[in-house]
């Protein structure tokens, strides 16, 4: 670090390569930012990287802090480095002989894709610009007016269409078709364009002094930090706590200079697949801007042997050379400047999840690195990827094949095309709104997906990829932005699909002279590229033996069990084969609804006294019984924890009308009789009301026809050679008095069960409670006496600690993010502050009663990473969660106890 001035800054190069903070300690990417580190890392390391300096965070947030001003002695290290830089390559800053030229770039601790600001070429004026002559004055006048249009653009915020419209004239006045057709005379005349735009829109003249540039883009690389789309990403991404941005100061080097420089982007092995190959793609005669911003489409780097063996050759050892040091995919900008390599950038490669889970393994068996980093590696939110639909081959044979792009981001997307990211945002928006008219409706509408269609897709757009099904793009190849943040979320994404032009502003796309609209589903394949017209059928995915192998490693580290919440035989079954191992949830009221048993769930309601409900429920004993036995046999030897009925009764009765009328038809009884009794089962707070326990405590024959359901079953199917382990959960409990009360009668019907049955052999039941309402977690020490076990319902717990309704949350939870008040939803991810207190002192208290005390979790938080790794910090036994989260949560469940071994 130089520390002339009060501002620390850090140089790399052949000089010297700073790498300690004021402290004397090595500083890391909180500090110098993912991209300053590694270039300062590849530097050490002798790779050739042209020297430069970084900015660090710190500075960004002493900018933010002072009101938005850079420290008044930044500048004064700044020109201490570009003394360094200028001395270093024998180059001055300004001058029209030999001129210094610098790149500015940001680079915060997590690296975010195009989201904040670059400016290249800068140090150009007037007369530098003559010092750019030897290497063609067409060039160097190319150069500067990139600059003109950079720096306006990005600093002074003049918009890109403005010079656009003045390249288009200089393109008429000399008859042609495409930029690198223009003359010299013509760059020359677009400078003097271009810095009368920028006059024109900024009342001055285009900066002279380059260290005046250098200060502008240094700030606006900061202001970039907390622009709409960089600010957008981060909270998509979950991005918090950073000081914010490093800027890197570069000295520029050319991959326009002519035929014999190009520049690139790859990456070390394939981030959609995850195979080891070298991937990625190069631009002869190009900048890099040209490649990462899609605006060309590159050649793969697989041909560069073809256009300069040797620099491809150094290409592939300096690959090698940055996985063995990294242990890890790296993702690199290159440039080729008059036959020479240099290195612009590494950073650890963004990749799908069938990528990170193949890479990881390999890796092991490459002996990189080990299990544990292995499994470390891979996100465990990201293994869902691995279980997404594919079309099958025969399908797509058959399907109108309209265009072919390139595999951007595998998976296979159906949707209706939009052509903004707005317009992608409002079809979502408008389709959940209908999903939740529909259930409060009491029917099921099935929400249309949308593909976002764009030329490219600018990192403004992010919230519309994020929305959309898929993404096609005309131009743009495998590693502009939109592939890479699109791969990050593992959204399907085909680019580059050159013959499909696209009307944004008629909402439409023409192929082959035939024109699509929003109305004409597509379907899009993200591993092949293929884009096809109407809906293709997808088909299940087969897990691979890497998948496998991760979720057998995942087995050796964990501690916590995984079961899952499954209400049918069907959903047991896929758990199982996901490694499910047991069922922490199986939630009885969805049994009720199936078209043979609702009608008999209503006469129950509907019936006016004891003997009317038994009747009712008589019917509905026999295909209890049926659901369970069905659950036993797909769950052989593995525990079942069965809840007993929970919603509110009403949620089984037709509210409207017509609906109405037609039970009242069915049962027999006056459509009146039908509506008195909605309207006297009517709750101002049902979630509050009468559900849960409550509603055994009013109607206990409703739980003895249940718990009577659950033990002729195990009974059956022990008798048929299925090991069952039975559990019965009594939920919503607030009190000891409401366990004790129905924990006997619980307890009473299975002894009356085994009785009646004769049965002789050993059938043990446990009863249990879920802890979801705060007091119960409370007096968890004194609820622990009449439980066997404690199931955390960590979704009404939220809802009760908070206040906030769980189906209501999303009408305030977009301004709560917006203000920073809330980071995440807490029904998604634990919030373990507060409920996580709750948790805690629940497991805690339950233990002290009883040591051994089972406890698990069954809220939606059984899923989610962060959650499960706070329940391993708290002991618990295992977490539950739907079947395709199984394997999500097995590998975060080891992810948190190798964090865990490690701290
Ligand atoms: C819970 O409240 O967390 C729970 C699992 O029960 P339900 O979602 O059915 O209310
Ligand atoms: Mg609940």
């Amino acid at each position: 670090m130089a520390k002339k001035s009060s501002v620390e800054l850090y140089y790399f190069g052949k000089t010297r390569t700073d790498r300690n903070g004021p402290d004397g300690k090595p500083v890391g990417k909180d500090i110098l930012g993912g991209k300053g580190l590694n270039l300062a890392e590849m530097t050490s390391i002798g790779l050739p990287v042209p020297p430069g300096f970084t900015i660090p965070t710190t500075v960004c947030d002493a900018y933010y802090k002072n009101g938005k001003k850079l420290p008044p002695a930044m500048m004064e290290g700044v020109a201490e480095q570009i003394a360094t830089l200028e001395k270093e390559l024998g180059k001055k800053f300004g001058d029209s002989k030999n001129p210094l030229l610098v790149s500015v770039r940001s680079g915060a601790a997590v690296s975010m894709p195009g989201m904040m600001n670059t400016i290249l070429n800068l140090g150009l004026t007037d007369e530098s610009v003559k010092g750019l002559f030897g290497a063609g004055e067409r060039f160097a006048y190319d150069s500067y007016r990139r600059l003109i249009n950079m720096f306006g653009d990005v600093v002074m915020e003049v918009g890109h269409h403005h010079y656009e419209a003045e390249f288009a004239k200089i393109k008429k006045k000399y008859k042609v078709d495409v930029d690198t057709d223009v003359p010299t005379e013509g760059m020359k005349e677009l400078c003097e364009a271009y810095k009368k735009v920028y006059k024109h829109a900024t009342g001055e003249d285009f900066p002279q002094d380059p260290m005046v540039q250098l200060e502008r883009a240094i700030e606006a690389v900061f202001k970039s930090w907390m622009q709409n789309r960089a600010v957008r990403y981060r909270e998509i991404e979950g991005i918090r706590g950073l000081l914010g941005t490093a800027v890197n100061v570069q000295s520029m080097v050319y991959g326009n200079m002519g035929d014999d420089s190009a520049t690139g982007v790859a990456f070390t092995r394939d981030p959609s697949t995850g195979k080891n190959e070298f991937w990625g793609e190069f631009l002869i005669n190009a900048q890099g801007e040209d490649v990462v911003a899609g605006i060309r489409t590159g050649i793969p780097v697989a041909q560069m042997a073809k256009w300069n063996k040797r620099s491809h050759q150094e290409l592939l050892d300096i690959k090698n050379k940055l996985e063995s040091h990294y242990k890890d995919v790296q993702d690199i900008e290159f440039t080729v400047e008059k036959g020479v390599l240099f290195m612009l950038q590494t950073r650890s490669g963004k990749r799908n999840g069938i990528a990170a889970v193949k890479i990881a393994v390999d890796m092991v068996n490459e002996k990189l690195i080990d299990k544990e980093t292995a499994l470390l590696r891979v996100p465990a939110g990201d293994l869902i990827q691995c279980m997404l639909p594919s079309f099958e081959s025969g399908d797509k044979k058959k399907a109108t094949m309209i265009a072919k792009g390139l595999p951007a981001s595998p998976g296979a997307a159906v949707g209706y095309p939009v052509f903004s990211a707005a317009e992608a945002v409002k079809f979502v928006e408008g389709e959940q709104k209908k999903v939740d008219e529909a259930a409060q409706g009491g029917t099921k509408y099935k929400a249309r997906k949308c593909i976002l269609v764009r030329t490219e897709t600018s990192p403004e757009d992010i919230d519309g990829m994020h929305v959309a099904e898929g993404i096609l793009t005309s131009t743009g190849g495998m590693t502009s932005h939109a592939a890479v943040v699109a791969r990050g979320w593992g959204r399907c994404c085909v680019a580059g699909a050159g013959d499909v032009s696209i009307d944004e502003k008629a909402g439409k796309f023409a192929v082959g002279g035939k024109s699509y609209t929003g109305k004409d589903v597509i379907s899009i394949d993200g591993a092949t590229g293929e884009v096809m017209l109407g809906e293709v059928p997808r088909k299940e995915p087969k897990l691979s033996g890497d998948f496998k192998q991760i979720m057998d490693w995942s087995n050796e580290y964990r501690r916590l069990g995984v079961r899952t919440n499954a209400d049918t035989p069907e959903d047991a079954k896929r758990a199982v084969e996901f490694g499910a191992e047991g069922i922490g949830l199986c939630r009885t009221e969805h049994m009720f609804f199936e078209e043979d048993r609702i009608s008999s769930m209503r006469e129950m309601i509907l019936a006016e006294n004891l003997a009317d409900r038994q009747k009712a429920l008589t019917k509905l004993l026999p295909h209890q019984r049926k659901d369970f036995e069905g659950i036993f046999k797909a769950m052989a030897g593995k525990p079942v924890t069965i809840r007993l009925l929970d919603p509110p009764l009403h949620e089984f009765l037709p509210h409207d009308a017509k609906a109405q009328k037609e039970l009242a038809e069915t049962l027999g009884v006056k459509p009146q009789q039908i509506a008195a009794r909605v309207k006297q089962l009517h709750e101002s707070n049902p979630m509050l009301g009468h559900r849960g326990c409550r509603l055994s405590v009013s109607y206990p024959e409703i739980l003895v026809m249940q718990v009577t359901a659950i033990v002729e079953a195990a009974i059956n199917m022990q008798k048929k050679g299925i090991e069952v382990l039975p559990e019965i959960m009594i939920p919503l409990v607030g009190t000891r008095a409401e366990l004790t009360l129905l924990r006997a009668k619980t307890q009473e019907t299975i002894d009356a069960v085994k009785a009646a049955k004769k049965f002789e052999g050993t059938l043990d039941v446990k009863i249990g409670t879920m802890i979801e309402v705060p007091r119960a977690a409370l007096t968890a020490d004194e609820i622990a006496k009449d439980a066997d076990f404690f199931s955390f319902g960590t979704n009404d717990l939220t809802q009760m600690t908070f206040g906030f309704s769980r189906d209501d949350i999303n009408s305030f939870l977009p301004s709560y993010r917006k203000l920073d008040l809330l980071h995440e939803d807490p029904f998604a991810s634990l919030d373990q502050s507060g409920v996580g207190q709750l948790v805690a002192m629940g497991v805690q208290k339950g233990r002290k009663t009883k040591k051994d005390l089972k406890v698990g979790i069954c809220g939606e938080h059984g899923g989610d990473p962060a959650s499960v790794a706070f329940c391993e910090s708290v002991g618990l036994d295992y977490v539950s969660c739907s079947p395709f989260r199984v394997p999500t949560a097995r590998l975060a469940a080891a992810q948190a106890a190798i964090r865990g071994k490690k701290k």
